[in-house]
């Protein structure tokens, strides 16, 4: 009896939340098979991959296509992130991003300039009306690119819900082909309190990860007392690329028994960050591999599921335990990960010592820590977690800790310069010293009167550092006085060693001309079919502004018919 009502009422439920989105409403966006260079949340450095990346077979210009009916709803384009962007809400609810665009299609390409020059910025969001640009399925948006942030020609493609929470594209259907299952690169096994050991050591090991045939692992026997938690290196592959992907389920079992789960359905912006509380930060930063840890810990992220003691297990003397870790694709093709827990109280292995400092931070309260001329300042909830800080100030080297803790929030570092010369107070920056050779690279930093400020998420070294060089500006296609008349494009190099490009302004016979910016290339460019170039001799004039204001100008001639 029991059983029959558990089917009836459960059973469709079930089916219901398999089907919560709808099939086949969304189409491939481009005229070429799906391939993808990545997958839905993949880990990514400080936030979860929000879209399915597709593969454009290493060119830009693809035709990219509505996928369904709607209108353009928002255009974004920026020099960083997501470069030229194009929304589009649909009649559902949902909203499709089309991101790294190279431009859009005609009619939005005229309506953006129009925008760009009216407020003589490269870059310019907009939020046009229903009735404005109502768009077809199917029908030409764009042409796919690798503007922004993008490492390599692709099409970056999402879709939200209303609250704007990016939800994974295979969801609805889209489908990839994938029969092979994800593969395992590494599992660390962690000690989480002074207490607990595994295999003789309160540090986290590596654990001898074992191949068997059906693609499946087995881990080396481990001995381990206390709390203890493990963490995962994983990714999946699929049929038609080489390349890796992110996962799309993660379960583990303690003696049979469900014990954590993560799900990658969906996600917000406001908690993407959490990542690096979900990976080990450290051994991230440290070595570029992403762990992640199959136990929680002060993380709000909203992807765990069926997480029993936070994941954490307890391991008792004398026991035998039985842990396994399920990891899933989309296409539910799964690798299993056993290994076996033998508790050992060891009497020999004395608790851990925590290395301590005179400064403790607690996360939940804001805290200000001051040496000399340099003042931070944290605010309640910066952390995850409490921990002694390391805080020296030497002249102008502020050593805050190192990068191996992640910050939720930003704080605010303040150097005092007035110590510094007048004419040289405009010059300064602070800046995070990176690597082996210590780049002073630049943090964004205010000035008011003798005290300059850096905000900042990061942990580390940092110094003031001046810039009293100038940008450079060179011309890329073409020579002063030269005709450009059969010329499509009118190329500018910009450059800025120190502390980067801020600002820049091009004009020709003192009309502004737009000149889109790519950071990477470091170059500016215009499109003669603009229009705004009419007359046959013609004044350029480029203006480049760092970061501490310094600018440079450079002036060429040339002739067009
Ligand atoms: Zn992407």
């Amino acid at each position: 009896m029991r059983l029959i009502l558990l089917l009836t009422f459960v059973f469709p439920f079930l089916i219901g939340a398999q089907n919560k989105y709808p099939q086949d409403y969304f189409s491939n966006p481009l005229d070429i098979p799906l391939i993808l260079s990545g997958t839905f949340a993949e880990l990514r450095s400080n936030h979860f991959h929000a879209g399915l990346d597709i593969k454009t077979q290493q060119r830009v210009g693809l035709k990219v296509k509505a996928a369904a009916d709607g209108y353009v709803s928002r255009i974004k384009v920026s020099h960083y992130g997501y470069g030229k962007a194009l929304y589009i809400t649909h009649p559902n609810g949902y909203t499709t991003v089309y991101a790294h665009l190279q431009k859009f299609a005609p009619a939005i390409e005229a309506y953006v300039k129009k925008q760009q020059y009216k407020k003589e910025s490269y870059e310019v969001e907009m939020f046009p009306s229903a009735e404005t640009l109502p768009i077809t399925k199917g029908s030409l948006i764009a042409y796919s690119g690798n503007s922004g942030g993008s490492g390599g020609p692709h099409l970056h493609f999402e879709i939200r819900d209303n609250a704007e929470r990016p939800i994974n594209p295979m969801l609805f259907g889209i489908d990839i082909a994938d029969t092979k299952e994800p593969y395992v690169k590494s599992i660390y096994a962690y000690p989480l309190d002074e207490n607990s050991f595994v295999n003789n050591s309160h540090e986290k090991q590596k654990l001898r990860l074992i191949p068997i045939e059906n693609g499946d692992y087995v881990v080396e026997n481990i001995e381990a007392f206390g709390n203890i938690g493990f963490g995962i290196e994983t990714n999946d592959r699929q049929n038609l690329a080489a390349n890796s992907n992110g996962v799309y389920n993660i379960r583990t079992f303690f003696n049979g028994n469900n014990n954590f789960e993560l799900d990658f359905k969906r996600f917000s912006f406001a908690e993407t960050k959490h990542i690096n509380q979900l990976i080990d930060y450290e051994h991230y930063v440290t070595k570029k591999q992403r762990i992640q840890k199959l136990f929680k810990i002060n993380n709000p992220l909203s992807i765990y599921k069926e997480v029993l003691n936070n994941g954490i297990l307890n391991i008792e003397d004398s026991t035998y335990s039985v842990y396994k870790i399920r990891v899933a694709d989309y296409k539910n093709n799964e690798t299993w990960v056993t290994l076996n827990i033998k508790g050992t109280k060891n009497k020999a292995l004395p608790p851990l010592k925590p290395k301590t400092t005179p400064y403790y931070i607690k996360a939940d309260q804001a805290i200000n820590l001051k040496q000399q001329k340099v003042t931070v300042d944290f605010y309640k909830g910066t952390f995850y977690e409490d921990f002694y800080i390391d805080f020296e100030v030497n002249n102008d080297t502020l050593k805050l800790h190192e990068n191996v803790i992640p910050a939720k929030k930003s704080f605010k570092i303040t150097y005092d310069i007035s110590n510094y010369k007048d004419p040289d107070k405009s010059k300064l920056y602070i800046a995070r010293l990176l690597g082996y050779k210590k780049y002073p690279a630049y943090t964004s930093t205010k000035r008011k009167g003798n005290l300059l400020t850096a905000t900042t998420k990061y942990l580390g070294t940092y110094t003031l550092a001046t810039d009293t060089i100038k940008p450079t500006i060179s011309p890329l296609n073409f020579k002063n006085g030269q005709w450009l008349s059969k010329y499509r494009y009118l190329k500018v190099k910009i450059d800025d060693k120190l502390s980067g490009v801020s600002n820049y302004r091009a004009t020709v016979n003192g009309k502004w001309i737009l000149m889109e910016y790519d950071y990477k290339t470091k170059t500016l460019t215009h499109d003669f079919n603009d229009g705004v170039v009419t007359d046959t001799k013609n004044n350029l004039k480029v203006i480049v502004t760092d970061n501490v204001g310094n600018n440079s100008t450079f002036e060429a001639l040339f002739y067009r018919k």
